[in-house]
């Protein structure tokens, strides 16, 4: 079924509400899925699961100011209403809610929420306010969807650290799931920002995954934190387009530093490797959590 486009609060608010009432108990749940649009197979995978997992699954569509810095690309953020509509129906979505930013703001915004010391670190230091944008959107959706669920991509795993700590920190009653990172079949990571690589930027930033794959051999060669930060930034400097703007291996979820002189293998819990790279104007981002093996790796 064709899913309902929807602009506003009340409507959207009404909607659920009307579904709740009328649901009965089987499969009454409400699975979200916010995301800034121009969607791809990544997206489409959080909207499946949702649908496989819930009742009734609400997608919005929202470039948020906020979390933009001033010299950020808000107004360049690629937008394509029609193409998300067909991808979202396609992937089981029933609700779509696509506000106009003064239906979300419609006051400048003197309350923010603030997720303190995972922020410290990488898009949290070199976006400064990002994650205050994103806590601050993230819960106004919460209160506006009130859904069971929602699904974030790790391939944003400080996004979801931050939102779930958020979530714990202030009761918020939604259970986060984390879904896989979706990629090309030759390792690039999917992104809406991925349609502003030239050809060449395209075949270099392929350096991203390439390296993430190399991780665990190094770690298993005994290289530090230090020692493997370093080897992976000479991975990625043998591509001459690549500018990175941050390389890092920390503790996952807290992301706090590991001991500069504690060989890898020796970490007790996750790690993250997290890194943030430009190509020409376009700064991607990428990952690899490594999860103690009792668990499995993602
Ligand atoms: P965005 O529209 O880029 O803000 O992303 C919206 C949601 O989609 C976030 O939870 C992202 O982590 C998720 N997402 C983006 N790219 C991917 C991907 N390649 N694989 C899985 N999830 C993704």
């Amino acid at each position: 079924m064709k899913p309902k486009i929807i602009r506003t609060i009340a409507e959207l608010r009404h909607e659920i509400n009307h579904y709740r009432l009328n649901a009965g108990t089987i499969k009454s749940t409400v699975g979200f899925v916010p995301t800034m649009g121009y969607l791809h197979e990544g997206h489409a995978s959080l909207l499946r699961r949702s649908a496989a997992d819930n009742g009734l699954t609400v997608l919005s569509i929202f470039v948020n100011p906020l979390q933009f810095g001033p010299n950020e690309d808000l107004d360049k953020y690629p937008r394509d209403e029609e193409h998300d509509i067909r991808i979202a129906s396609q992937a089981g979505t029933d609700l779509i809610f696509i506000p106009e930013v003064k239906e979300m703001y419609p006051q400048r915004n003197v309350t923010e929420v603030t997720v303190e010391e995972i922020t410290d670190r990488l898009c949290g230091s070199s976006r400064p306010g990002h994650f205050n944008g994103v806590a601050t959107v993230v819960t106004k959706l919460f209160n506006i969807v009130q859904p069971n669920r929602a699904y974030f991509g790790l391939k944003d795993a400080q996004q979801i650290a931050v939102i779930s700590r958020m979530v714990r920190d202030l009761n918020i009653p939604v259970e986060i799931v984390p879904c896989p990172t979706i990629r090309e079949n030759d390792g690039l990571a999917l992104s809406s920002r991925n349609v502003f690589l030239g050809q060449e930027e395209r075949r270099q930033a392929l350096v991203l995954s390439r390296t993430l794959s190399k991780v665990t051999d190094w770690i298993a060669g005994g290289m530090t934190a230090p020692q493997l930060i370093a080897q992976i930034a000479e991975e990625i400097r043998r591509e001459p387009l690549a500018d990175i703007d941050y390389a890092d291996v920390l503790n996952y979820p807290d992301l706090s530093l590991l001991p500069s002189q504690l060989p890898l293998q020796q970490a007790s819990g996750s790690l993250i490797i997290a890194l943030a790279v430009r190509f020409g104007k376009t700064r991607l981002i990428d990952n690899r959590l490594l999860i103690p093996v009792e668990v499995g790796e993602y």
